[in-house]
């Protein structure tokens, strides 16, 4: 101490900076005052990294990278004792929930995980983490130092940083000398895609349960290693705003617990007191609320954590920005702000430790001994073996335990499909997913075929059950039954070898089909499709079966080619030896259409959907790897058309659709796929058939309900009375149409608006409909549900010798309607041939 002394007066006498600590703060670090600039996330990484190497009570782990190659960090800080055991109170951890068996040591400590920065564009985030890593690392904080004596506080700084580096660079790349605060600058206006969205425009808080990406499949993944028994994700909301924390909006999902509805009261209260001390302004129970499952504060609910949402007032506010109220907000404000929460919650978590521990117990004993729900065991029949191991992959990421076939047979369970109550054989391979597991409540939010959802306005879709989104007949059963066994019984199709085949044949039902096609074409490797089912070697072959002729392929070494490339990908193909089929047309027939290796290019830029336009990108980039070419829509009247086979205009605002050449580029042979808004800028272009169904005019207002004159406080809940928020509906397929190969005769779309269309007419073909009452699940308003009916949702039109496929509804919405790959890779590679 005396040495140190010392060295700090000689020091400031030579002139020398001077640190009192012994770990330096971000300021130090970095150079600058939090909130006087932004920090991009690189230098957030190696403020992590410095931390790590400087205070022993840390562990940093990188846990992933994201699709630009970024780290993804968590810092995890224990007291020094507990750090050194860190993978032993991980274990503890999973052996109080019951995830992992064996003896759990008593007081084991609670687990805080505070996620920074998911939606890009809100970066006062991973600024306020370096802070409060700093705090709850410094060794001269006493505070700090208390609460670690109980706690393991997780710290993931930036959970999207290709988005936060979007608008990092982007604010740095266009403010002046001192940042404008008048909204109207350009700096509080980020260009399109924004920095919200992570590389392909997804947005990572509505992808916890799907995991669709790549950040979050990782982070989700490490989620679920440890299962922390509080999880706080920060956010900034729209900068007029005040702070919002716990404890939430209704509506809750019944499966919430009394005990999780009252500790995020206690955090809220706890917040407050810091905020009431300030003068700070707040708000809680309104707005954010705890149903779709793939959020932040949601996803950690359903899995026995105290899951929240903190929201700072800060979309656009760049260093500042004057607010509606004439105050000027600073990122420095901000940062505190967000500073203040994380510290507070760590806090009131420490001095609740045990109880908190024990609820989470509690919450896991009762999910593995009584599951919520009438429903005990769940059956997913087997139709198709890669249809259900999609499924298997999402129940995996989930940690979900399930397994196959039953002992007993015949089993009686409700038939999602039918609504019906029926006795049904289970077969070896059918998924079984009984319910008395500790995931038992994501399990029942998962499956159950109608979610409870109270009459109230709600921030996103309001149905999701996984048999309707997998496309997978699905039964509910209300006893409890084991599976039989653990895998599947099916193998993966052996190797063929030495096979000379006339043809090889490969269904077309799920998304391994198409990945097949996908590689097959990228080699150049022409395929056919059957427009018939037929039969051969004793197999039922359904419309749209791919075929490889040996006929066109002479060039290659066919049946090694082939059959090689089928057994790389695990997929199963059957060899014919002749092109005379045992029932339907032959293989040279008329119905066996050649497909053409299409050149795809999708639409970007202002005015498009940007998330609805990176579905589609991830689709060809990273599900099926087949190249897509980018191009703006603004460039339309520029760039080559006719270079291009299929054009995809995904949902967005095309203001001033001129359609000429869209209309001529389709009439020379294009394929136009139109999507969602895209299909209504089409309306009443020269050229297109499509019609908007309006709601009926005949709304005359009944006297009664003249007589109650609305009230202005009810605003709201009138507006849900036509809205769809997202809910599920059953359409009547045309399978013989190529836009319904692969489906039965229906489908369940989930709608996100109450578009529907008038059936095209006699030379266009109506292969998506709903003719009455087509509802399912979700919320609908009244008269959204009245309005969805009668028309057309799915179809296509010919136009000279090209074709437009209409898709009123999004196919690839945020990737996890998996049901919808197969009908948008009908519009891309079947239609039209
Ligand atoms: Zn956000």
């Amino acid at each position: 101490m005396i040495k140190k002394l010392l060295f700090v007066i000689i020091a400031a006498l030579c002139g020398i900076p001077v640190f009192a600590q012994e770990l330096q703060s971000p300021e130090q670090f970095l150079g600058y005052k939090l909130g006087d600039k932004f920090t991009p996330h690189y230098r957030v990484v190696e403020y992590f990294k410095y931390v790590a190497q400087t205070a022993k009570n840390t562990h940093l782990q990188q846990f992933g990278t994201t699709n630009e190659g970024r780290p993804l960090l968590a810092m995890f800080i224990a007291s020094d004792d507990n750090i050194k055991r860190l993978e032993e109170i991980r274990h503890n951890n999973l052996r109080i929930a019951g995830i992992e068996s064996g003896a759990v040591i008593p007081n084991s400590p609670v687990i805080t995980w505070l996620s920074y920065n998911v939606h890009g564009n809100e970066p006062a985030s991973s600024e306020a983490a370096m802070w409060t890593l700093f705090d709850l690392t410094d060794p001269l904080n006493a505070k700090s130092k208390e609460w670690l004596k109980n706690s393991v506080v997780v710290i993931d700084p930036c959970l999207n940083p290709d988005g936060r580096d979007r608008y990092v660079n982007f604010y740095n790349s266009v403010r002046g000398v001192t940042p404008d605060a008048s909204p109207s600058s350009r700096e509080h206006t980020e260009p399109w895609p924004g920095g919200r969205v992570n590389h392909y425009y997804f947005d990572l808080n509505r992808d916890w349960a799907w995991q669709a990406q790549k950040e979050t499949q990782a982070s989700v993944g490490l989620f679920n290693q440890w299962l922390p028994e509080v999880h706080v994700d920060f956010h900034e909301q729209g900068y007029n705003n005040p702070y919002y924390f716990a404890p939430a909006a209704e509506p809750y999902h019944k499966d919430i617990t009394q005990w999780q509805r009252d500790f995020q009261v206690v955090i809220g209260k706890n917040n407050a007191k810091y905020f009431d001390q300030n003068g700070w302004m707040y708000f809680t129970k309104q707005e954010f609320d705890l149903l779709y499952p793939s959020y932040g504060d949601t996803y950690p609910l359903y899995n026995g954590s105290i899951g929240m949402t903190y929201e700072q007032g800060g979309i656009s506010a760049g260093l500042a920005v004057v607010t509606r109220s004439g105050d000027t907000l600073t990122l420095v404000q901000r940062i505190a702000h967000h500073h203040t929460t994380g510290l507070s919650t760590v806090e009131v978590v420490s001095a609740n430790a045990q109880k908190v521990v024990d609820e989470f117990k509690k919450f896991y004993d009762n999910s593995r001994q009584n599951p919520p729900g009438q429903y005990k065991t769940y059956v997913i029949k087997n139709d198709n073996n890669e249809k259900v191991n999609e499924l298997a992959k999402m129940l995996t990421r989930n940690g979900i335990q399930f397994g196959y076939g039953l002992a007993n047979k015949s089993v009686t369970g409700y038939n999602y499909f039918t609504g019906a109550t029926e006795q049904y054989n289970v077969e070896p391979n059918d998924l079984v997913v009984n319910a008395y597991q500790p995931k038992s409540v994501l399990l029942h939010v998962l499956l159950e075929p109608k979610t409870f959802i109270p009459d109230s306005a709600t921030y996103d879709i309001t149905a999701w059950a996984l048999p309707y989104a997998y496309g997978l007949k699905a039964y509910g059963v209300k006893e409890s039954y084991k599976a039989a066994n653990t895998n599947s019984s099916v193998v993966k199709p052996a190797a063929l070898s030495n096979t000379k085949g006339y043809a090889y044949v490969s269904a077309w039902q799920s998304i391994a089909d198409v990945r097949f096609l996908s590689a097959l074409l990228k080699r150049n490797i022409k395929v056919r499709y059957s427009e018939l089912p037929f039969e051969a070697k004793g197999k039922k072959f359904t419309a749209g079966s791919l075929l490889v002729t040996r006929a066109g392929n002479e060039k290659i070494d066919f049946d090694r080619v082939v059959t090689q490339l089928a057994a790389d990908m695990g997929h199963e193909i059957t060899p014919l030896s002749s092109g005379f089929v045992d029932k339907g047309s032959d293989i040279g027939s008329f119905d066996v259409k050649f497909i053409k290796q299409p050149h795809v290019a999708l639409f970007t830029g202002d005015g498009i959907n940007s998330e609805a336009m990176g579905e589609v990108w991830h689709f060809f980039e990273q599900q099926i790897g087949y190249p897509i070419n980018l191009i703006r829509y603004q460039d339309i009247n520029r760039i080559k058309l006719a270079d291009y086979d299929v054009l995809i205009m995904p949902d967005g605002r095309y203001n001033d659709l001129t359609s000429d050449n869209l209309q001529k580029w389709v009439s020379d042979g294009g394929k136009l796929i139109a999507m969602e808004n895209a299909v209504a800028s089409l309306v009443d272009k020269k050229g297109f058939d499509i019609k908007k169904k309006e709601s009926k005019k005949d709304d005359k207002p009944d006297l009664k309900a003249k007589q109650s004159i609305k009230l202005y406080v009810d605003r709201n809940r009138d507006a849900i009375r036509s809205s769809i928020p997202g809910a599920i509906f059953k359409l009547n397929m045309d399978n013989t149409h190529p836009l319904g190969f692969g489906f039965p005769n229906y489908y369940y779309s989930l709608k996100l608006s109450d578009d529907i269309y008038e059936l095209l007419g006699d030379d266009d073909w109506n292969v998506g409909t709903i003719e009455n009452n087509g509802y399912v699940a979700g919320f609908a308003g009244v008269k959204s549900k009245q309005k969805v009916n009668n028309g057309m949702l799915l179809g296509v039109q010919s136009l000279g010798h090209g074709s437009v496929v209409y898709l009123v509804d999004d196919p690839l919405f945020r990737s996890f309607w998996e049901n919808g790959k197969l009908l948008f890779s009908n519009a891309v590679f079947m239609v039209g041939q």
